[in-house]
């Protein structure tokens, strides 16, 4: 049987967003011989990967695939194949081959050796160079699709494909052309987009007690979150956090959110262990020399040792104790009790500040509807979905980059080969 050219020509791929999960496929689509066309909104790739990891960006996460699984809270068994033929060893090994060393940090964080999350996105800026990939910066503003098949993208002209894959990311951070766009091309596609939700998202507080204390910052301190109608512990952590003028944020706060899909107003409340090194008797021992430090003063007067500035105020209110009580005739209850809030300082949470302000959107589209094994669209052949765009989210340390960069290879290894 005679061939015709076309038989041998390569299969043109358009990937549609040029952030962590389509540069990834981009690349590994022309590894595999396709002709891909990377298409970006912005003028320059990876806009928001230049924030990730405060300018660090924790590229992954160095732990086996059940340790990374259980990190996910939604839908992780989802990414079994993906998480398989793109690991976080793969990760590790495809920076290193492209000139960016790595370090691994506490709780297995993997960072460039740098610290700058430019390096990261120039190596990969390189890689989808340097495999041949076409840049195009334009807005994809909707899909060309023909009887069940996908055909091509439209920008402010149509261009013809084979294959799309769509991986234009969340909802959040929208200043960084990430703004759902992708859910909207989805939905063209008769796809079904679950509620999108923030998560690692600033917490709103009741009252005004964090705007008091705005801008403190408290390091090596513990949180507890508990559900107020059970009293049962939700979140356990040890670290950094910080007051703002709305309530809390810091990374144990990012990191809490997602634990907590289901805030409300009253029903979780945060409790702050000042003094995690001390128990309660060794901090009873150390008010007791405290107050005999300062026994002629005004209990007010008193914490400055033991408590940054900004707090004391706040502390001394929530203590009920007479700001103006000298420290002498302090009864042994009082001290207790003072003791106590030091241990568990309570903060009765809100809500979530709004997605924009979230580190990454939690739900998106349905992945019940698309092939685990390979990322296609089970509803129109030739489309493909990887990354954030997809209802997959995961907590801090490297996860969601990882997530990024397993579904956007397999997306791409798949549509050029299927
Ligand atoms: C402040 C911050 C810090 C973070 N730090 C970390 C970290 O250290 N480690 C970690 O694992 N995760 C981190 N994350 C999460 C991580 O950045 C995302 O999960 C990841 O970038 C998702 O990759 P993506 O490729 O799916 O989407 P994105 O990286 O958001 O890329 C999507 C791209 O698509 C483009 N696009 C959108 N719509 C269109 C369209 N219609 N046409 C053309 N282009 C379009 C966008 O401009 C964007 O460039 C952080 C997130 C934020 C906001």
């Amino acid at each position: 049987m005679s061939m015709s050219y076309t038989d041998f020509s390569p299969i043109r791929v358009a990937v549609v967003g040029g952030g962590a999960a389509g540069m990834m496929a981009a690349y590994s689509a022309a590894c595999m011989g396709a002709e891909v066309t990377l298409f970006e909104r912005n003028d320059r790739l990876g806009k928001k990967l230049r924030i990730t990891g405060k300018g660090r960006c924790n590229v992954t996460n160095d732990c086996d695939r059940d340790a990374f699984l259980s990190n996910v809270p939604t839908n992780p068994r989802f990414l079994f194949a993906a998480l398989s033929a793109f690991t976080t060893a793969d990760t590790k090994a495809f920076f290193e081959d492209l000139g960016v060393p790595l370090k691994t940090e506490r709780g297995n964080r993997v960072f460039p050796q740098s610290d700058k999350a430019i390096d990261v996105v120039n190596a990969m800026k390189r890689a989808v160079q340097d495999a041949g990939v076409k840049i195009v910066t334009e807005r994809v503003r909707s899909l060309l699709l023909e009887e069940g098949e996908v055909r091509g993208v439209y920008t402010e002209k149509p261009y013809l494909f084979d294959r799309v894959i769509i991986c234009t990311g969340g909802k959040s951070y929208p200043l960084t052309g990430s703004d759902g766009d992708g859910y909207r091309l989805a939905a063209q596609a008769g796809h079904k987009v679950t509620r999108l939700l923030p998560s690692l998202v600033p917490i709103t507080c009741e009252g005004a007690l964090c705007r008091g204390m705005q801008g403190l910052s408290l390091r090596n301190v513990g949180l507890t979150v508990k559900d107020n109608a059970t009293g049962k512990a939700v979140y356990r952590d040890f670290g950094e956090m910080m007051f703002t003028h709305f309530g809390l944020t810091g990374p144990m706060i990012l990191s809490a959110s997602a634990h907590l899909p289901d805030i409300a107003p009253g029903k979780y409340t945060a409790y702050i262990d000042l003094k995690p090194a001390l128990d309660e008797k060794t901090l009873d021992a150390r008010l007791l020399s405290d107050f005999s430090k300062y026994q002629n003063k005004d209990f007010l007067n008193c914490l400055g040792d033991l408590l940054p500035q900004k707090m004391i105020e706040t502390v001394v209110e929530c203590s009920g104790i007479d700001p103006r009580k000298k420290v002498n005739s302090i009864t042994a209850v009082e001290r207790r009790t003072l003791g106590a809030l030091l241990k568990a300082f309570p903060v009765k949470l809100y809500g979530f500040r709004p997605i924009d302000e979230a580190i990454v959107t939690k739900g998106g589209v349905d992945v019940g509807q698309i092939n685990p094994a390979s990322m296609q669209s089970k509803l129109v052949k030739g489309l493909y979905f990887a990354g954030e765009v997809l209802d997959v989210d995961a907590y801090t340390g490297g996860f969601n980059l990882q997530i990024a960069f397993s579904t956007g290879f397999l997306a791409g290894q798949s549509a050029a080969t299927d």
